[in-house]
């Protein structure tokens, strides 16, 4: 059985199990405010620790590697929309160093709306959960480790300016419109994941939390992204209606052991210019529009 199904057993066939709509009946012994490091949190920049001593950020630059060129599936599991990692566990997207101790692999990608995680009481409309397991270890053996995922967390912003990418949203409307039923699904499209990741991974937080969703297991290294990418509102929208206006995300989480930290050191660099805006706009309006190509070129026929 395929690893990624098993992370995500309790959403793949959708009779819920569960819904956003009532987190006090989620299942799990963490999920109901038993443990001690749940996410999301609020992540209250000035209590962030910077990290001199690395105390959790131990080794070195974050590497991230391969995320230009990945075979992906996409499916509407009913909570959300979601892009799995297919083919040769080799040649998956890794990402190491930071606060990682391993080598981790990219097993999937999904996205929330609202955000989950937000900066000073401050939530996103959109928030993409990079999905990473240990490379040395299979899911269900990472679900039940400290450090066994690590999660990237990549925060959208919404930008005014619809007319400079009307034809990548006509392509997300397409693309949407195939995944709008639960369990609709899409094969093999080939995506430049870097697109999707901030513009500046140098600078971040991380804690050590647990999935935002049953059975909240608190074995995720959050990797969190504070430098945002841009989408319009029209394709914000599009979002919305997988869940025909209903959001996707879990409550902040009260702060007990989640200590924040960020690098020292990307923290002192000059912010990036915006003049790289627009650029992020037609980054992600490019992605939409590659989704969208691969799909039908790999549309299976019922
Ligand atoms: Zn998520």
């Amino acid at each position: 059985m395929d690893d990624t199904h098993d992370l995500v057993s309790s959403v793949t066939k959708f009779s819920p199990r569960w819904t956003y709509e009532d987190e006090s009946q989620w299942p799990g012994d963490k999920c109901n405010g038993g443990g001690v490091r749940q996410s999301p949190i609020d992540i209250k920049s000035s209590s962030v620790i910077k990290d001199f001593a690395q105390q959790f950020i131990q080794y070195g630059n974050l590497i991230l590697s391969d995320y230009h060129q990945v075979l992906l599936t996409a499916i509407n599991n009913g909570y959300t929309i979601m892009f799995s990692t297919v083919g040769d566990k080799e040649v998956h997207p890794t990402v190491t160093g930071g606060p990682l101790r391993h080598e981790y692999r990219l097993e999937q990608v999904h996205f929330h709306w609202l955000s989950e995680h937000a900066i000073d009481g401050v939530k996103f409309p959109l928030e993409i959960h990079f999905v990473h397991v240990r490379s040395d270890l299979n899911v269900k053996q990472a679900l039940k480790k400290r450090d066994g995922l690590a999660i990237f967390a990549v925060f959208c912003k919404i930008l005014d300016q619809e007319d400079q990418i009307e034809r990548a949203f006509d392509e997300l409307t397409f693309l949407l419109s195939k995944l709008k039923r639960v369990e609709s699904q899409v094969s093999d499209a080939l995506l430049n994941l870097n697109k999707l990741l901030s513009p500046n991974t140098d600078l971040y937080y991380t804690y050590a939390g647990s999935l935002t969703s049953p059975m909240c297991n608190e074995v995720v290294t959050w990797i969190i992204f504070p430098e945002t990418i841009y989408i319009t509102e029209a394709q914000y929208n599009l979002f919305l209606k997988v869940r025909r206006g209903r959001y996707n995300f879990r409550n902040l989480q009260e702060v007990k052991s989640q200590l924040v930290f960020q690098p020292p050191v990307g923290f002192f660099k000059t912010p990036q210019i915006v003049t790289s805006l627009k650029n992020a706009v037609f980054t992600v309006a490019e992605f939409f529009q590659n989704v969208t190509r691969f799909m039908m070129n790999g549309m299976k026929t019922p």
